[in-house]
């Protein structure tokens, strides 16, 4: 049985005093979830503030950062390193976001040096792929998502299902309002499975989450999570208000 990882990434959004009162409000909007995991990724100048917070409450809301240089430290200006993020309580961490890949222009051979530097300090990667509309059109999804997979895991050791998450963000869904059906998401989500099967065998393959992210709202939440390979949503728009991410946290399926 897979829990749901529920997940918010607030992109370049709220300060730390916006960002501590919405833990406030969102501590006690999920208070009562049993059955699924709650993540939020905010910007690095908050983490701090908001690890401490949730090193001293009961909340079972968990921390993640959006990126990481892969080095212990140095002189990498502007870049945080993997240890700072699990010295401010991170558990997760979001790689090869389509942000990263197209704005940034990172490779999969730079996004599988950081998968490689967060399993190293014990954070979980949240391994984001998907493809481009051109790619959709010309039919070349599903070769595009494996090459992104392979490239992002490549001598990526996963001993257990537990310490990676994968996330599949069609790119012309995120931001943008449009969001795949749930079956095309079911069948990329099925695809991704096989590939994790090849790689790591049927055991961790199963036991792997793969989140769908795109454009995931409180009115469409429900029928993405009732397919049987969505293992959760990773959130963009949708998570920086209390009230919406309460409802997608608590979908019904
Ligand atoms: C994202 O940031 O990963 C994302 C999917 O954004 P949105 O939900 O706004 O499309």
């Amino acid at each position: 049985m897979r829990t749901p990882l529920m997940a918010g990434n607030w992109k370049m959004h709220k300060g730390p005093g916006e960002a501590i009162n919405f833990l406030n409000g969102l501590s006690d909007a999920v208070a009562d979830v049993e059955d699924r995991e709650v993540l939020i990724c905010p910007p690095f100048v908050d983490i701090y503030a908001l690890g401490r917070m949730l090193r001293k409450s009961e909340t079972p809301i968990k921390l993640g950062g959006q990126n990481l240089y892969p080095a212990e430290e140095g002189a990498y200006t502007g870049e945080t390193a993997p240890p700072m993020l699990k010295e401010c309580n991170c558990d997760y961490v979001i790689l090869g976001h389509s942000e990263r890949r197209h704005v940034f222009e990172e490779d999969d051979s730079f996004i599988n040096e950081k998968v490689k530097a967060a399993r190293q300090y014990d954070l979980i990667p949240i391994l984001c792929v998907g493809e481009t509309e051109p790619q959709r059109d010309a039919g070349q999804a599903e070769e595009v998502v494996s090459d992104q997979i392979r490239g992002g895991l490549t001598d990526v050791e996963i001993n257990s299902a537990d310490e990676l998450v994968i996330a599949y963000e069609p790119v012309w869904a995120i931001g943008t309002g449009r969001t795949a059906t749930p079956d095309d998401a079911q069948a990329m989500h099925a695809h991704i499975r096989t590939i994790l099967t090849d790689l790591y065998g049927e055991g961790i393959a199963n036991g792997v989450r793969i989140q769908y992210g795109g454009s995931v709202k409180p009115h469409n939440v429900d029928e993405l999570m009732a397919q049987p390979d969505i293992d959760g949503a990773l959130v963009g728009g949708a998570s920086l208000e209390v009230g919406s991410f309460e409802r997608i946290v608590k979908f019904e399926a």
